[in-house]
């Protein structure tokens, strides 16, 4: 059971404190190793900090989602943002992020403000590398240009979570340093692209999570995703790279300390 699930959203899991809260002593004490709980708001890393406060196993990022309301306050947003990193415990912080681009929802069709997207992305990576911390990269339908302003920050370190792109793509991602993070969509029938590239990441590269509450893994598929269902895209992801889930686990346990320090 020493599964890490290196990106989840805790406080939006759909059951009460209380149920939230038992269900993570279960899982840590059934032997889980660890949890990152992702941020998505400029003010949400202080509750989250406090409601997962007696867990050792969870540690979090920071970081604002790139929606239409960021984007358009990000000139409010992201000095509160630096102001709740500047106060987070030594840590318990450790990584920036999540944030990207979204071409799927910022469309200039739309009339998205992708300019805006752009500039709250880079603002994020100056963050993280005034703080010297690596940095979680949503970025969907926007591989080029997520890719070209990577480019321009090439000391921070990170991660492109629920990596939904194919090989080419992932040369180039891998190129820059980043590592590559899959979920549980990996397990979907439809995504023979994705377990190609699963496969064609080198193992000291690659992460495995879950978005919970999105995208639950099979046999999951439709319900809440939660942390404990990592276990599923990591025994796809094992057999995938013809390698025993003890080794898998291993890996990914290594990954995770050379990329966000030893935190599990
Ligand atoms: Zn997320």
């Amino acid at each position: 059971m020493r599964f890490i699930d290196t990106h989840a959203h805790l406080s939006l899991l759909p059951c009460e404190a209380r149920c939230r809260e038992e269900k993570l002593e279960q899982l840590f004490r059934g032997g889980f190793r660890g949890i990152i709980d992702i941020g998505t708001e400029a003010g949400d890393l202080q509750t989250r900090l406090k409601a997962f406060a007696r867990f050792e196993g969870i540690r979090f990022s920071a970081g604002i989602w790139p929606s239409p309301e960021a984007i358009a306050g990000r000139k409010r947003l992201l000095p509160c943002l630096e102001r709740h990193i500047s106060a987070a415990a030594q840590g318990r912080l450790i990584a920036i992020g999540e944030c990207g681009l979204d071409r799927y929802h910022n469309q200039e069709a739309n009339g998205a403000d992708l300019l805006g997207e752009r500039e709250l992305l880079e603002r994020h990576l100056d963050l993280a590398q005034r703080h010297r911390l690596p940095i979680i990269i949503h970025s969907r339908q926007a591989a080029q240009e997520t890719g070209d302003i990577l480019s321009q920050y090439p000391q921070v370190q990170g991660v492109i979570h629920c990596f939904s792109y194919g090989i080419p793509e992932a040369k180039r991602f891998l190129q820059a340093g980043y590592y590559l993070s899959f979920a549980g969509n990996l397990t979907y029938k439809n995504a023979q692209g994705l377990r190609e590239a699963l496969q064609f990441v080198p193992l000291d590269r690659l992460l495995l999570e879950t978005d919970s509450p999105y995208l639950a893994p099979q046999p999951f598929r439709g319900k809440s995703a939660e942390p404990g269902m990592v276990a599923e895209t990591y025994r796809l992801a094992a057999s995938l790279r013809q390698m025993s889930l003890e080794a898998l686990q291993a890996a990914i346990a290594q990954n995770v300390s050379a990329l966000f320090g030893p935190c599990f």
